[in-house]
């Protein structure tokens, strides 16, 4: 209760806290807090205190527990509502409907430390940001303060629906149709690989609404709110995954679930937009938590590397390992970098696709590279799961495919890029 406390004074007295969603002012706010307007490297005492509150969290209560979970796959439940208490998730959500309203940046800063302590953790928590973000985005007042105040209320969870067994990396090659039936829309359809699918309290759901196959992308899908208890919606089983093994991932099957033309967000055929929208401000924090990782297996191997002798000194005095710790360094140090600017960028109002798509593919990439690289400086107690470093090779994965594939983010930059060249 001590952080809560620690927290909320700060918040109250903060002065840039801004919902994501009016990320403009807070270029303005930003100024008056920070040593100097634009890029800085220092944070300002308000951040401090989160990244503070944060890692002494994640370091008392989510490290200590994380391989438990990670044994049982069993929902990390208990840390969440801990972390909910603390005010350490949904912490977006605008002033105005109940949340704290902090920057992507300071979001991002929170995750990173939830992150080293367990990303299974971290990716439960972080899968609310990706369901209410659509909502932040573009729900009306009346939908943000039913479905993100209730967030701010009790710690509820939600979920972003949208890949399906058939379409993952191709949005708009999904299946699930919503057809409007008087002030109904009525859904049937598969989706797959849902975070939180089976915890949520509401989704957010993107269904087709134009069968049309000639309908472009960005007129042919909606964009809904479903309540997790309307008839018709069932989540399958939990799949059993590589890593981040507490994280609840599982199928909804969509049948005959009727939904009100209340819950459509903006309008028919938004719904594209609205989704892929999202991603600007999710994967920053989702680079944040990669970059996490990163950093917790290059100070476990840092740690083991100062303790175990070989031939006669530590293994740290070997100068391979030296320049492998070396190398891991600078992989983490520049992924904090890129997430940070990529944060920057949204948190100021601009459209930051080229940046986020940057620091999720590098901070994804270099997380499996430095968490490899770990187990490697662990020898044969590498392999093993007494010792942390082999979760985090299994739980590093997956910042290659959620949220965009590295590929995909290839795809991106790329794009981005070369428009760059073209004008
Ligand atoms: C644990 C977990 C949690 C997830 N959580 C969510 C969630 O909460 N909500 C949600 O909606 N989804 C979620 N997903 C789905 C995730 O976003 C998709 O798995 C991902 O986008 C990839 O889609 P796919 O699995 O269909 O692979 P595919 O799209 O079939 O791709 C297969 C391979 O082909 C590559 N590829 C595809 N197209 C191209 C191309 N044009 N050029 C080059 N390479 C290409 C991909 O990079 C990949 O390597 C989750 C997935 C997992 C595993």
């Amino acid at each position: 209760m001590l952080f809560s406390r620690v927290l909320k004074a700060s918040v109250r007295s903060g002065i840039r806290l801004q919902s994501s969603s009016t990320a403009a002012a807070s270029a303005a706010s930003h100024s008056s807090q920070s040593p100097s307007f634009g890029y800085s490297f220092e944070l300002t005492e308000q951040q401090k205190e989160f990244q503070q509150l944060a890692r002494k969290f994640s370091r008392e209560e989510i490290v200590p527990a994380a391989p438990a979970f990670d044994k049982s796959g069993e929902y990390p439940l208990p840390i969440i509502k801990k972390a909910w208490e603390l005010g350490l998730m949904n912490s977006h959500i605008p002033q105005d409907y109940g949340g704290m309203g902090l920057t992507i940046f300071d979001n991002c800063l929170i995750t990173e430390e939830l992150a080293y302590g367990c990303t299974g953790v971290q990716t439960a928590i972080e899968a609310n940001s990706l369901g209410q973000m659509p909502v932040i985005l573009a729900g009306s007042d009346e939908q943000k303060r039913k479905y993100l105040g209730r967030m701010t209320e009790e710690p509820l969870m939600c979920a972003y629906c949208v890949t399906e067994p058939g379409a993952g990396s191709d949005v708009a090659g999904i299946k699930t149709r919503a057809v409007k039936m008087g002030d109904e829309y009525v859904v049937n359809g598969q989706k797959m690989w849902i975070t939180n699918g089976g915890k949520a309290n509401w989704y957010f759901l993107l269904a087709r609404t134009n069968p049309d196959p000639k309908c472009p992308a960005g007129k042919a899908f909606t964009g809904f709110i479903v309540d997790a208890d309307t008839p018709g919606v069932q989540p399958g089983r939990k799949e059993l995954n590589m890593g981040q093994r507490c994280s609840d991932t599982r199928g909804i099957t969509f049948e005959d679930v009727r939904i009100p033309k209340e819950n459509v967000l903006i309008a028919e055929g938004a719904g594209f937009k609205i989704a892929m929208g999202a991603f600007d401000n999710t994967r920053p924090p989702v680079a944040a938590g990669a970059t996490g990782l990163a950093q917790r297996a290059l100070d476990e191997a840092t740690n083991y590397a100062l303790e175990r002798k070989t031939f006669g000194k530590v293994i740290a005095e070997h100068q391979a390992i030296a320049f492998l710790l070396a190398e891991m360094t600078m992989k983490v140090e520049l992924a904090r970098m890129a997430y940070q600017r990529s944060a920057w960028e949204v948190d100021q109002g601009r459209r930051n696709t080229f940046y986020a798509s940057i620091a999720k593919a590098f901070a994804g990439d270099i997380a499996n590279q430095v968490a490899s690289d770990a187990v490697q400086v662990f020898g044969g107690n590498g392999f093993n799961s007494d010792y942390p470093v082999e979760k985090l090779m299994r739980d590093a994965k997956i910042y290659q495919i959620y949220e965009g594939t590295a590929q995909i983010q290839r795809l991106i930059i790329a794009r981005e890029h070369l428009q760059r060249f073209k004008k």
